[in-house]
């Protein structure tokens, strides 16, 4: 019997310092959620091996070390992404007018044939906190924004309650699958 090829997918995730990429990824990967990470995860990426109907893959996520508070994240964090997941704090509205930057910093940095085309999940986190009583971020408004940049597909997720976590991952394994 001779083993199925993988297919390796490239996923980045950018957004604010603090926002929970970290998180995020955490959770899905190894589904644990802490109240403190250290800055350095002292790897580049994690892999996750996952199926997507008769389809192996493997998803290479990539988070950042803490950099993004600089705003420069090099060439090798970029190179070769196959889906960018944009993360912001539905509780703090500085972290989703940002999301403009990361978008438009990412495109200029891969540089992709078919911008209007590449695959991206937006992910609206923290849903949880204080009962949502201190959102300042609506739905509605992640929604038009996503809706604005050519239909991004978007999540509200909690990585602390594990809310919706699996859900934003695997879809942007799809998309990124469907355009790969
Ligand atoms: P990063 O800088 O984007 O990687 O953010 P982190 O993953 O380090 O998270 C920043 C802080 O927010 C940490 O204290 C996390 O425990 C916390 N956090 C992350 N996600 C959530 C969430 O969904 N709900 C709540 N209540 N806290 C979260
Ligand atoms: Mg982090």
């Amino acid at each position: 019997m001779t083993t199925p090829k993988r297919s390796l997918l490239k996923i980045i995730l950018l957004g604010d310092s603090g926002v929970g990429k970290t998180s995020l990824m955490n959770q899905y990967v190894y589904k644990k959620f802490r109240a403190q990470y250290k800055a350095t995860i002292g790897a580049d990426f994690v892999t996750k091996e996952l199926q997507i109907d008769d389809k192996l893959l493997t998803l290479q996520i990539w988070d950042t070390a803490g950099q993004e508070r600089f705003q420069s994240l090099g060439v090798a964090f970029y190179r070769g992404a196959d889906c960018c997941i944009l993360v912001f704090d539905v509780n703090v509205l500085k972290s989703f007018e940002t999301l403009q930057v990361w978008h438009q910093d990412f495109l200029k940095q891969v540089d992709p044939s078919n911008p209007e085309k590449f695959p991206f999940v937006l992910i609206g986190n923290k849903v949880d906190v204080d009962g949502g009583n201190s959102r300042v971020v609506s739905e509605k408004t992640a929604r038009e924004w996503c809706e604005a940049k050519g239909n991004i597909p978007y999540f509200e997720t909690s990585a602390k309650e594990d809310y919706n976590v699996e859900d934003a991952f695997i879809n942007c394994a799809q998309i990124a699958l469907a355009t790969h």
